[in-house]
C-alpha cells in the first residue's frame, strides 16, 4: 500500500472507527466484529458439552431432538443482547457469519453434531426478509455450516403468513399461533436427512417446535438445534 493510501485509510479509520458490536470499544486490526476481550469474556454456556442442558430440557416432551445447544446466555441490557440487536437491525451480516463460526466450532468440538447432513435456518416471513434484506438466522447458519463442512439449504423450510404479536401470549398459545405458519417445499431434499436447525435466540422454543413439527412431517430422520443465545 502506498503511503498516501495508508494515510487516507488511517484518516478514514480515525473519522469512522470500527466498533465492537458487543461492548462498543474500538476494534483493532485483525478483529472483525467483536473485540478480543469480549470474545474471551462473553457469557458462554458450554451447553455443547452437556447433552441435558437447560435449552435441551425446554424441548423435552414437546419434540424429539438429537442435540440442543445455545452458545451464550441472553440477559437484558447485556453485550449479547446488543450484538443480536445489531445483527437483526443494523445490517451486520458479517457479525452473523462470525457468530455462526464461533458456534460451529463449539458444536464440532462437542461431538454431538458429527452426523449432521444439512443445516437449515429458521425462516423469516418473506416480506420481512425483503424489508431487512437478509435473514439473520441464515447468516448464522452459513457460519455454522462452514465449520461443520456440510451444505446449508435455503428455500425448503418457509414461513407463509404473518403471525400476530406474540409478546402477550403464553407458551401453549404461542405454539398454536405458529402451528400453520411454516411449510416445506421440495420435501425430497430433506427426507431421511439429519437436520440441524439454526435460530438466533431460544426463548420459549415455540418457533423451533413449530418448525420441527413440519420437518418431521416431511420425513426428516432427526432434528438437532443450535442457537447463539438462550434466554434463561
Ligand atoms: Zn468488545
Amino acid at each position: 500500500m502506498n503511503v498516501f493510501l495508508r494515510l487516507a485509510t488511517d484518516l478514514l479509520k480515525l473519522l469512522f472507527p470500527r466498533l465492537c458490536n458487543a461492548c462498543s470499544g474500538y476494534l483493532v486490526r485483525g478483529e472483525r466484529n467483536i473485540c478480543t476481550t469480549c470474545l474471551r469474556d462473553l457469557p458462554y454456556t458450554d451447553y455443547h458439552l452437556h447433552a441435558d442442558n437447560r435449552a435441551a430440557k425446554q424441548f423435552w416432551g414437546r419434540i424429539p431432538c438429537k442435540a440442543v445447544s445455545a452458545m451464550l446466555y441472553f440477559r437484558k441490557g447485556s453485550r449479547v443482547q446488543r450484538m443480536l440487536h445489531r445483527l437483526k437491525y443494523n445490517g451486520q451480516m458479517d457479525l452473523g457469519l462470525e457468530l455462526g463460526q464461533l458456534l460451529g466450532n463449539r458444536l464440532k468440538a462437542g461431538g454431538s453434531y458429527a452426523d449432521i447432513d444439512l443445516v437449515l435456518a429458521v425462516p423469516l416471513h418473506p416480506k420481512r426478509e425483503r424489508l431487512r434484506g437478509y435473514n439473520q438466522s441464515q447468516c448464522i447458519a452459513n457460519g455454522v455450516a462452514q465449520c461443520l463442512n456440510v451444505p446449508v439449504l435455503e428455500g425448503v423450510l418457509c414461513k407463509h403468513r404473518s403471525t400476530s404479536s406474540q409478546t402477550r401470549k403464553g407458551r401453549f398459545s404461542r405454539y398454536e399461533n405458529l402451528k400453520d405458519v411454516f411449510e416445506i417445499r421440495d420435501a425430497e431434499r430433506i427426507r431421511g436427512k439429519q437436520i440441524l436447525l439454526i435460530d438466533d435466540v431460544i426463548t420459549t422454543g415455540a418457533t423451533i417446535e413449530a418448525c420441527g413439527q413440519v420437518l418431521y412431517d416431511a420425513g426428516v430422520e432427526s432434528l438437532s438445534i443450535a442457537a447463539i443465545a438462550f434466554t434463561e
